[in-house]
């Protein structure tokens, strides 16, 4: 099998999507009229890795094998490695990575999660991460939480998503909003905590101790992501688990924070690695005594491929992330993902087990190629 094409292109979900509510998708044709899809961190749409594939990636790679993905996106990541690492670079590497085990799976005629040794369980629960709480009073947050109770999580974790330039801007209010939630699902539901780099170091630490009074399970990114010293400090400070992770682009990054003192970290198969990149922080975390909670907010090709990840982990200590109900759903796949009861049934097709079909109408999502 030889890599023969490389498409790269956005999906506009809706006319009215601006373009950073686009999705970013690659197809990469084998000679054998195999192909594997693969999608980058949706960031501004993601245009900026699906140029980078295009331009500087799709030439390279031509005529390859894509049994050699390992090496193939190592050999890239040096190459081009002033390009980024982190962000518009690490994410074409993902997507394309993902394609690659997509085809490998295809030649061999086994899902994915086959490939990486097998699955600890097939039927794989969520959490439900429901975001934009920091601008919603107090009952509009209750109203959300209940909403999204009747898709049956096994968690809820409320994100904040406040300007990352104004911490501890209402630290009252966001323990307001935490102890009505947690009044709402009763003292036994597990809940989560997502500061989105909200607070500083005493803040975040004042926020941490109110929410181990009120047993929440977990305090995701307190500080800002680059003060990986200050996340530790935070993380050992606090009796809760502290996780991050989400915004590391590398293995290294990821063994930094674990260096720092965080114990739950959140790496994102779309952002970092692909499916190779996520197995490599597996190995790390399980080393390392660390808990491996994948971040994933993207509703099929990344959650799909996250799903295969976290179904070969002997240790699952928390469920699936799964956003909010968004436009960038199902209208393009055959088969999307979807939750039946609260759990996800892992694929048994062979690669990802989800068939991109393109645009089903002028008036739904449009499918925008990069030039
Ligand atoms: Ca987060």
């Amino acid at each position: 099998m030889k890599i023969e094409r490389i498409e790269a292109f956005q999906v506009q979900w809706s006319p009215a999507d601006k373009p950073g509510q686009r999705s970013a998708f690659v197809l990469v044709h084998a000679d054998d009229g195999q192909v594997g899809i693969g999608e980058a961190s949706p960031m501004q749409g993601g245009i900026a890795s699906l140029r980078i594939i295009v331009h500087d990636i799709a030439p390279a790679i031509l005529q390859a094998d894509p049994l050699d993905h390992a090496v193939l996106q190592d050999r890239i990541l040096h190459r081009l490695v002033k390009l980024g690492p982190e962000g518009a670079l690490s994410g074409a590497l993902a997507a394309l990575d993902i394609a690659l085990w997509d085809l490998k799976g295809k030649l061999f005629g086994q899902p994915i999660y086959k490939l990486l040794g097998g699955a600890w369980r097939t039927r794989l629960p969520f959490y439900a991460s429901i975001g934009g709480n920091g601008e919603r009073s107090v009952d509009e947050v209750l109203r959300v939480v209940e909403q999204r109770m009747k898709d049956k999580p096994a968690a809820i974790k409320i994100r904040f998503d406040n300007d990352r330039t104004q911490p501890d801007a209402d630290i009252a209010g966001d323990i307001a909003k935490a102890r009505a939630v947690r009044r709402l699902v009763g003292d036994a539901f597990p809940l989560a905590f997502d500061a989105n780099n909200g607070f500083s170091t005493g803040g975040a630490i004042r926020v941490g101790r109110a929410l181990e009074d009120l047993g929440f399970w977990w305090f995701e990114e307190p500080v800002q992501h680059y003060h990986v010293k200050a996340m530790g400090e935070v993380a050992r400070k606090l009796d809760i688990t502290v996780s991050a992770g989400e915004q590391s682009y590398t293995t290294a990054a990821v063994a930094d924070l674990i260096d720092a003192g965080v114990r739950m970290v959140q790496p994102d198969i779309i952002k970092m690695g692909g499916i190779t990149g996520l197995m490599r922080c597996a190995a790390l975390t399980q080393a390392h005594g660390v808990e491996l909670v994948p971040h994933q907010t993207q509703p099929t090709v990344g959650l799909v491929a996250s799903l295969h990840v976290a179904a070969a982990q002997a240790h699952a200590t928390k469920p699936c992330e799964l956003n909010d109900p968004s436009p960038r759903m199902h209208a393009v796949f055959a088969d999307p993902p979807r939750a039946v009861d609260g759990l996800f049934h892992l694929p048994t097709a062979p690669g990802l087990g989800i068939t991109f079909t393109g645009s089903p109408s002028e008036d739904g999502p449009r499918r925008l190629p990069i030039l």
